[in-house]
């Protein structure tokens, strides 16, 4: 029988996995209906740091996040309509060109946050032939029942059986008072029945031929499906939001041991939430804040832009079974404790090594591993990493040197913990601001040359960065004081 462990805490102790040597990973990933938003970048910036940090600890492993293109309801019911397909019939597209379009973008703002790709990145509608073959085991246990077409889980009959509600802590009293979602009631035995396969209502535009109807699968049912498939029965990680443990964690667990017998994952991981300047994410908030807002700083609740890293490293800030809040003060705050650490860094790659070390560096990794295998403690690394930082300005000053020896061990310890792990660009020196203050720098300094030439009269210099930059597509305008210039 597995054990069953609800989080990685310790997991340098306790995490065992069940093939020596191996991996394998399963996490929720994305609905593609939308432009991803901070709800999204701190699963996968978690579960991109457990990704890597596997890697690190020598592990080889598969990391299965999957897109949700189908089969998701929206919450509150009322409409029944999938989101993809709503968007779909208002846009007037091919449901496929919301998924495509939106999974392209899901892609390049992971690839700005610099979270990994999975090793496997399945479809839900990719998988529909698998998923009906799954419902069709769990009918075949007893465990489920049609009704007008739709397949829905016994979950009375599942709960005799089978501990329903232990991942979340409910028992089905708990669950009775909870379930809201009205949709498929009367077909339904009881109000906490999930469907595991829905027929499709004639406006419904995404619907596959199945042996109950022309439908579509439940939520649910996807994860169920494509975690065994590409992780086996059993596997040992499964990992996503907080919010996930109940319905969609639960009910993975009631699909998987109905049609199996047994429990599928070892480990359940869950980071916690975000919120924003206190309050839960949510329309009527007006603080969905799209990553590509924060990119652009292009939202009221936003002071400025604020690049990439600067989110990455603020969700590391934080311990990732914690609340985090996000503001455009923290932020800033936390633009200013990467800026010291891209500083550190740069720093240290060009220190020139002494003949002894009079500073502190001792113990660097091993605080570092430490914090890493207490529950993937990132806060502990940042602060440990940030500690070593007095050391580096010390030697960087003139005021105490480094052995040879201890300088290649910080160097090895930072590019380690901080740029693989971590997964923070420190290379690129001030980030997407550095950036930016390189390039209004060089312009200005070109057009600082333009004006020397004007007042000595050299017109040929002066008109050719003129034209120059003009072709370019800046807009030069001379003033009283020397120039302005925009693009
Ligand atoms: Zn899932």
């Amino acid at each position: 029988m597995l054990e069953i462990y609800n989080s990685l805490s310790r997991f340098k102790e306790t995490f065992k996995p069940l093939h020596e040597g191996h991996v394998g990973m399963y996490v929720c990933g994305p609905t593609v209906y939308g432009d991803a938003h901070l709800g999204h970048a701190r699963p996968a910036i978690t579960f991109d740091l457990l990704y890597r940090y596997l890697q690190y600890l020598g592990y080889k492993v598969r990391y299965v996040r999957n897109i949700t293109d189908v089969g998701h309801l929206e919450h509150d019911a009322d409409e029944g309509e999938d989101k993809i397909a709503k968007k779909a019939r208002l846009e007037q597209l091919e449901p496929m060109e919301v998924v495509q379009f939106y999974t392209n973008r899901y892609h390049r703002d992971m690839a700005a946050l610099n979270v990994l790709p999975p090793s496997i990145e399945p479809h839900a509608s990719g998988h529909i032939i698998e998923q009906i073959a799954f419902v069709q085991k769990i009918l075949d246990k007893g465990y489920a029942y049609v009704s007008n077409g739709s397949v829905y889980m016994d979950v009375e009959k599942y709960a005799k059986d089978y501990p329903y509600g232990k991942l979340s802590g409910r028992n089905l009293n708990d669950i009775v008072t909870e379930t809201r979602e009205l949709d498929g009631q009367d077909e339904k035995k009881h109000s906490y029945d999930f469907a595991l396969w829905k027929k499709a209502a004639p406006e419904h535009i995404m619907h596959w031929p199945s042996p109950w109807s022309e439908g579509f699968p439940g939520w649910h049912m996807e994860c169920s499906t494509m975690g065994t498939k590409y992780l086996g029965e059993q596997f040992d990680i499964h990992g996503g939001g907080l919010d996930l443990i109940f319905p969609h964690h639960e009910a993975e667990i009631a699909q998987s041991c109905a049609a199996l017998g047994h429990e599928t994952v070892h480990y359940w991981m869950h980071n916690n939430m975000i919120t924003i300047a206190g309050k839960k994410m949510g329309k009527s908030y007006n603080n969905f804040i799209t990553l590509e807002q924060f990119f652009k700083g292009d939202h009221p609740l936003l002071s400025k832009p604020f690049g990439p890293m600067v989110i990455r490293f603020f969700i590391l800030q934080a311990h990732y079974r914690s609340t985090v809040d996000f503001s455009s003060e923290a932020l800033e705050a936390a633009e200013k404790g990467l800026q010291r650490m891209q500083e550190a860094y740069t720093r240290l790659q060009k220190l020139q090594a002494g003949k002894e070390t009079t500073v502190e560096v001792a113990g660097l990794r091993q605080r570092c591993q430490e914090a890493m295998d207490d529950d993937l403690n990132t806060p502990f690394v940042i602060a440990a990493l940030f500690d070593s930082t007095r050391a580096i300005n010390t030697v960087h000053d003139g005021k105490g040197t480094i052995s040879e020896a201890d300088l290649n061990e910080l160097r090895e310890v930072w590019k380690t913990f901080a740029i693989d792990i971590l997964g923070l660009r420190l290379e690129e020196q001030g980030g997407d601001a550095g950036k930016q203050k390189a390039f209004n720098g060089a312009i200005d300094l070109l057009l600082g040359i333009r004006l020397q030439a004007k007042q000595n009269k050299d017109w040929a210099t002066s008109d050719k960065i003129r034209n120059e930059l003009t072709a370019l597509g800046f807009q030069i305008k001379d003033t009283k004081d020397g120039f302005e210039w925009s693009i």
